[in-house]
């Protein structure tokens, strides 16, 4: 099934499924007892809010070979674990805004985990218990002061630099499904998910060795080769095989 957040005719968001075209409302939240109502709204007539509403966005650098060497670097021994604050969160279609203090923004593909289940210490085996769906996400990224500040709050942190969605779809093998991301139509990324370092259960494994997950918490994890420069006017639009499309436009932050 997939799952969508928007805003209600006052304003209100709430938690909506998808038929078809259509949206209903869901009485509930889905990450615990929920009733499906009637689909009846014209999909296309909302503005989609990010599908969730995460305690934490964890992430993960260097998951693939392929860009762990375009930035002439190891693949780690264990996950390299960062965070984005829940504040970066955007919705499909609204637009990511470059900050002033950075000159080098670029996009990175992502495969997102959603959690539905609070766990910590979870073992490898139990991971898919916890899983609640899949999204996906732009990893948006200061290259210039990630790099400059050592370490990645800053240059990873921006608000409008997590763009999410544009549903979670709850019926999903992740293990061999296609990340594509264009720019104004050019293809910069396209790899596979069987690609990654570390699969989707030893992700979620190591990441509950450490904080325990929310129901509702992301797991972005990693990025093919590919990452590019964003420019104001850009059209970015992020595919996984199995889920749909992420698209945003790109401007400058007024
Ligand atoms: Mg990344």
């Amino acid at each position: 099934m997939r799952f969508v957040r928007f805003h209600t005719g006052n304003n209100v968001p709430t938690y909506g499924w998808i038929y078809g075209e259509q949206v209903g409302l869901i009485d509930g939240t889905p990450f615990g007892e929920y009733r499906r109502m009637e689909a009846g709204i014209d999909l296309a007539s909302i503005q989609l809010l990010a599908p969730t509403e995460p305690s934490k966005i964890i992430c993960v650098g260097r998951n693939y070979v392929d860009h762990a060497k375009e930035h002439g670097v190891d693949v780690p021994e264990v996950p390299m674990l960062f965070l984005k604050p829940p504040s970066a969160l955007l919705a499909t279609r609204l637009p990511i805004m470059l900050p002033p203090q950075s000159s080098q923004v670029e996009h990175e593909a992502e495969l997102a985990v959603v959690i539905g289940r609070r766990g910590r210490w979870i073992a490898p085996n139990d991971a898919k218990d916890y899983i609640f769906g899949y999204t996906i996400a732009n990893d948006v990224t200061a290259r210039d002061l990630q790099r400059r500040d050592g370490q990645w709050t800053r240059g990873k942190g921006f608000d409008t630099f997590c763009p999410v969605g544009p549903w979670i779809e709850t019926e999903m093998d992740p293990y061999d499904q296609l990340i594509t991301c264009r720019v104004n139509q050019d293809v910069r990324q396209m790899a596979s998910t069987r690609d990654m370092v570390f699969s989707v259960q030893q992700l979620i494994a190591f990441a509950s060795s450490v904080m325990t997950l929310e129901p509702g918490d992301l797991i972005l994890t990693g990025t093919p080769a590919g990452v590019g420069p964003l420019t104001p006017g850009d059209i970015v639009q992020v595919s996984i095989e199995g889920i749909g499309e992420l698209t945003n436009p790109v401007v400058e932050e007024p």
